[in-house]
């Protein structure tokens, strides 16, 4: 629950949920942009990008990334190695020639920089601009400390996050990582349909998507665990796992990854224990709600009710909805009753990420009977 619901109690210890300066380091997938391929490598990455997707234009990847054409922010430090050119012949930066070689050298020495980088090769020319604000360490801890603060005030309005904005407007090295945290405080009022939020509810889609932009540089806990919430909202429990590392939502995010790649497993297997602090802080009200499901060990005809409910409830996204089908289906078939299962299976047959698990259960029941 949110530091915005009633039930947070733990203020005291919300200092120590994280380490002052750190940095995680993430096991990132390398995604192919042309088609579903992944690799754990970059190196391994363009490799395929050029064996499978044979191209001609000049292309730039940053942390196995391929830029593209919109202007991309850097809020961490590039080394020569998060940069690699394919396909060029000539570079120039900021309409100066540079020697191909030097590029990765020269970027990963910009800090406050707006850079315009053209890549061409005998036919075709690809441009860049690259918008350089490295966040310093002061900053960084600055905006955690005024975020404690705002988790103390425990009152997430919109004049609460206006003052959060008002005392982090010195720490402009940061400016993205505050524009991130605040993008998924406004997506939450607006989809919890707060009084003070003057976006429709949908909108929340457009905050939680600029905010996982914004903060997509930030390998810190704080980010790291809204890039999560934010993953896992909208079904892509990869990422969310990635990104939330342990914790009651990991697990419940590896459950939802397993299923969704077709393995039916048993959601008993990933049961969670009491909240812990940064679930407390930072969760949605929907998430949680989907959380608690995996509370419980033995779901009475209560929950189940509450279940349904939540099924025609407009407060629960189209995401959370599918996340809930799901444990319908499982509790049904727990308690013999396959009839109502199969027909619930049979409106998510549509979707391709579950046509694999939707036969297999289907499968499991005919054999059944
Ligand atoms: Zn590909």
């Amino acid at each position: 629950m949110g530091f915005w619901h009633t039930g947070y109690e733990e203020h005291h210890q919300v200092s120590s949920f994280w380490e002052a300066n750190e940095a995680v380091n993430l096991c990132i997938e390398y995604k192919c942009e042309q088609c579903v391929e992944s690799f754990d490598r970059p190196d391994l990455l363009v490799e395929h990008r050029f064996s499978a997707h044979p191209y001609e234009a000049p292309v730039l990847l940053i942390r196995g990334k391929e830029v593209g054409s919109l202007p991309t922010n850097i809020n961490t430090p590039l080394t020569p190695n998060d940069i690699l050119i394919c396909n060029a012949v000539n570079s120039k930066i900021n309409g100066s020639q540079v020697d191909l070689k030097e590029v990765a050298i020269q970027l990963s020495k910009v800090r406050q920089e707006n850079i315009d980088l053209i890549l061409s090769n005998n036919e075709l020319t690809s441009r860049y601009r690259l918008r350089f604000n490295i966040s310093s360490d002061k900053d960084l801890l600055g905006i955690e400390a005024e975020f404690l603060r705002l988790v103390q005030g425990r009152v997430l309005s919109r004049s609460a996050i206006d003052e959060f904005i008002l005392k982090t407007a010195n720490y402009k090295s940061a400016a993205n990582y505050v524009d991130g945290l605040c993008e998924y405080f406004y997506g939450v009022l607006a989809k919890e349909e707060s009084e003070c939020s003057s976006l429709k509810p949908t909108k929340y889609r457009e905050k939680f998507n600029r905010s996982a932009e914004q903060l997509i540089d930030y390998s810190r806990t704080l980010a790291n665990y809204i890039k999560g919430l934010i993953a896992f909202h909208f079904n892509h429990f990869t990422e969310a796992r990635i990104f939330l590392n342990v914790g009651n939502l990991f697990k419940v995010s590896s459950f939802y990854e397993q299923i969704f790649s077709g393995n039916d497993v048993d959601f008993e297997r990933y049961l969670v224990a009491d909240s812990q602090l940064l679930e407390n802080i930072l969760m949605d009200e929907e998430t949680n709600l989907i959380l608690n499901f995996f509370r419980n060990n033995n779901p009475s005809r209560a929950d189940f009710n509450n279940l349904e409910q939540k099924l025609i409830s407009t407060k629960v996204s189209e995401f959370g909805k599918i996340k809930l089908k799901i444990l319908k289906i499982k509790l049904l078939i727990k308690y013999n009753n396959e009839n109502q299962a199969v027909s619930i299976l049979k409106e998510l047959k549509g979707l391709s990420y579950l046509e694999l698990w939707v036969g297999q259960v289907m499968k499991k029941i005919e054999q059944a009977r």
